[in-house]
């Protein structure tokens, strides 16, 4: 039985508990209570309810609450707002008022469409009583500008994940600073960082510019931004990053890099002569139409799932945390039951292809993929990067290309690709949610169908393996071992380090006819849209592992770029010059 003693204590106790603890049950009818007590509607929102935000932002900054409890007790203050509304709205026809602390444009930048952690920066700074314009993904900055001079936002606030929003985002600081904007831009996304901001988008425009590391740090770096002293703060920010773009030109020049063609003489040597190149059971293209959602779900890698949610640790270990285990807990039991759901009630379609390829190495980093089995049909041209930045002597400087049979050891190798989702059907159940004033399950779900689609990659790479191309056939591994990696061979995903050239993911699309029978799109910056979705490449060789290319020097950025062809756009090798 639940405890109800707390029902008893006085309404704004009860608000209070509510919003600490996340409940929804009773937040309308208390808040109808103060609305009687009170002259106008808003005034429960600047009052009792912001007191109560109040007390949750705190528990949050101390480290005595954690953002599963912040996105639940934001649902609780949204469902309130949403029943304030309608009163807030007459008594604004009579009086005109309008009180908030900010009006807040987010966006996802143009050809990304990642924005589980806008959506949560979004939540955390709504329930601070900043009113939030969320533009969505794959926003362009005509669309961001636009709607920020219209609705005169206090602030902008990009998002992005993928290495190619980078210089999307330089670009809707350079047109911020052509079309005259003043206002604050906020940088955030896995891929930002504090140097790139300072190096290439503060310069770009003259407005505050703020590097926000994670949700949790957003509330105060935007009340510093629109608060009394933010004159203080702007200046802060832009000495900073001043600072910090001193610090680089003074150590410029010093990251070396050894020619491309020295960085090839030098190139990874596997001994060819010795190795007999595993025969495929299966050559050729494979499609999963509806694969079962039940059997994926045990390949989940709970780990990054806690991490999505800024809690610390791994799985199972989590869940007996001193610290977070108590919330790791609770938030696992709801990610279970939801999961329990999105099976039974197939709330998701998950589709996968593969296919595996004869294919052989050049002397230029590109893996030749041929369309026949005498291998006289070129079918497609992979282009691979190879590492450049100066290495102790003796050691290789890695490409991918070197893990495939070189033509010249006339040695029959192969390579594989993939692609997986299991986003197909999200939208209805996300809408849904968001519609009930639910981002807490919102949230779960895009988080749950990112982890089916890359437990959908670990399960397929497993049957390539064992079953298609086989070279692993007797293999038994744990979930635990699979996550590990403790098997052979790897599954390099475009845009990732090793191949962290975003456009290379066409080839992969085109290979296998990914769009068509998938249903997976590629954005013009190469995202995958639904944004749970994976794909890559299968790579076999025992000695095969995973690297990073980090940067590369000009002759290589011409090289690659001649390979590439006259089309290559060429701005997507930016994230990979040296900042
Ligand atoms: N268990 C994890 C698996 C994803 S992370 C999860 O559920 O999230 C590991 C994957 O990232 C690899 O399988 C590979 O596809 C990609 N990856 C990791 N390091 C890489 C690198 N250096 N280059 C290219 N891809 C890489």
């Amino acid at each position: 039985a639940k405890d109800l003693k707390w029902r008893e204590e006085d309404v704004r106790s009860r608000i209070n508990h509510s919003l600490v603890k996340g409940i929804t049950e009773f937040i309308e009818e208390d808040v109808e209570e103060v609305r009687q007590t009170l002259p106008a509607a808003l005034q429960v929102i600047e009052g009792p309810l912001m007191d109560g935000m109040g007390i949750v932002g705190d528990l949050f900054g101390e480290g005595k609450m954690f953002l599963p409890q912040v996105v639940k007790s934001a649902r609780v203050m949204k469902q309130a707002v949403a029943y304030l509304t309608p009163f807030i709205e007459e008594e604004k026809k009579r009086s005109g008022d309008q009180s908030e602390k900010g009006k807040i444009l987010l966006a996802t930048v143009k050809g990304d469409v990642h924005d589980i952690g806008k959506n949560i920066v979004g939540v955390v700074l709504a329930c601070n009583n900043y009113n939030i314009i969320d533009l969505g993904v794959m926003v362009s900055a005509d669309k961001i500008l636009k709607k920020a001079k219209e609705e005169n936002v206090n602030i902008i606030g990009l998002s992005g994940l993928i290495t190619p929003s980078l210089d999307e985002m330089v670009y809707v600081a350079e047109e911020m600073e052509r079309q005259g904007f003043k206002i604050p831009l906020l940088i955030g996304g896995a891929t930002t960082s504090k140097t790139h901001t300072a190096l290439k988008i503060d310069p770009a425009y003259n407005g505050p510019v703020a590097h926000v590391l994670d949700a949790s740090k957003s509330v105060p770096v935007v009340s510093a931004l629109l608060g009394d002293d933010h004159a203080d703060t702007v200046l802060e920010y832009k000495s900073a990053y001043a600072t910090l773009r001193e610090k680089r030109l003074a150590t410029q020049g010093r990251k070396k890099f050894v020619s491309l063609e020295e960085a090839r003489k030098n190139k990874l040597q596997l001994d060819w002569n010795n190795y007999n190149v595993p025969v495929p059971n299966f050559v050729g293209i494979k499609y999963f139409d509806d694969y079962s959602l039940e059997e994926i779900s045990q390949y989940i890698d709970w780990t990054p799932f806690f991490k999505s949610w800024q809690l610390a640790g791994k799985y199972p270990q989590i869940l007996s945390d001193v610290v977070v285990g108590e919330e790791a807990t609770k938030l696992f039991d709801d990610a279970q039951k939801m999961l329990g759901q999105i099976i039974k009630e197939k709330w998701l379609t998950a589709k996968a292809a593969f296919g595996i390829f004869p294919a052989n190495a050049d002397d230029k980093d590109n893996i030749v993929v041929y369309n026949d089995k005498e291998r006289n049909k070129f079918s497609e041209t992979l282009c691979q990067l190879r590492q450049q930045t100066k290495k102790a002597d003796g050691l290789s400087y890695f490409s991918l290309s070197d893990f495939i049979a070189p033509t010249s050891t006339k040695k029959e190798d192969y390579i594989g690709a993939f692609a997986v989702t299991t986003g197909l059907g999200i939208e209805e159940h996300v809408k849904a949610f968001e519609k009930a004033n639910d981002d807490y399950n919102a949230i779960l779900l895009k988080a749950l169908a990112d982890r089916l689609a890359e437990a959908f990659a670990e399960l397929l790479h497993a049957k390539i393996r064992t079953e298609y191309w086989g070279y692993s056939e007797a293999e038994t591994f744990s979930n635990e071992e699979l996550i590990n990696e403790k098997y052979q061979g790897i599954r390099p995903a475009p845009g990732y380090p090793a191949c962290p050239e975003h456009s290379e993911k066409e080839k992969l699309f085109r290979l296998l006819n990914v769009q068509e029978n998938l249903g997976i799109n590629l954005t013009e910056n190469f995202a995958m849209y639904p944004a749970a979705s994976v794909s890559g490449w299968y790579f076999s060789h025992p000695q095969s592992k995973y690297f990073g290319i980090k940067s590369i020097d000009e002759d290589q950025r011409e090289d690659y770029s001649s390979r590439k062809g006259p089309n290559f756009n060429n701005r997507l090798l930016n994230p990979l010059k040296s900042l």
